[in-house]
């Protein structure tokens, strides 16, 4: 129980393996074993996931696991089956998905469920070349991509694109242009 902490669960990749049931030569029946890799090991799928369960109800986060599992199910564009969107969220809440900045859904999912989180991070304006209106993203996210292509999320449709840096003038135009 003392090894049950959120590092040693983080899913590096899943497994699978078959394996012998019973029988021999031809009549042989073969089973298959799905796992998931972590600092503990090779520790069957349905295993870990009670495992990561009974971790976050003994740290009191079924609330943000829950909240997870929404964001989700709202986002669900592959049209996954609840135990597949079950299994990546105890995957997602292993890995602290929601407190890293980098995350594409960071701005989104912290803003609905936890605003003080997401208040706390270092926003950059931006125009995306796709949707050409100014939006937020964290400064964490454009340096994580930095160095692969100089491309961020679209803050309004998600794509990855390229992107200009709003500037304090442009916006100062913009507001001018409100009033
Ligand atoms: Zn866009």
């Amino acid at each position: 129980m003392s090894d049950l902490s959120y590092a040693n669960l983080r899913c590096h990749y899943q497994t699978g393996r078959s394996y012998v049931i019973s029988g021999e030569g031809r009549n042989r029946v073969y089973g298959y074993r799905t796992g998931v890799q972590c600092n503990l090991g090779d520790i069957e799928q349905k295993e870990w996931c009670q495992m990561v369960r009974d971790l976050i109800q003994r740290e009191d986060e079924q609330k943000l696991y829950q909240q997870l599992l929404q964001h989700l199910k709202d986002h669900n564009y592959a049209k996954e089956s609840i135990k597949e969107l079950e299994f990546k969220a105890l995957q997602l809440h292993a890995s602290r998905i929601f407190d890293n900045e980098a995350w594409v859904d960071f701005l989104k999912f912290n803003r609905k469920y936890r605003p003080e989180i997401a208040s706390s991070a270092r926003l950059v304006w931006i125009v995306p070349e796709c949707c050409k209106s100014p939006g937020e993203v964290t400064q964490t996210m454009l340096d994580s991509h930095k160095h692969i292509d100089n491309r961020a999320c679209c803050p309004h449709c998600g794509r990855w694109v390229r992107f200009k840096f709003y500037t304090t003038t442009e916006m100062e135009e913009r507001t001018n242009e409100c009033e």
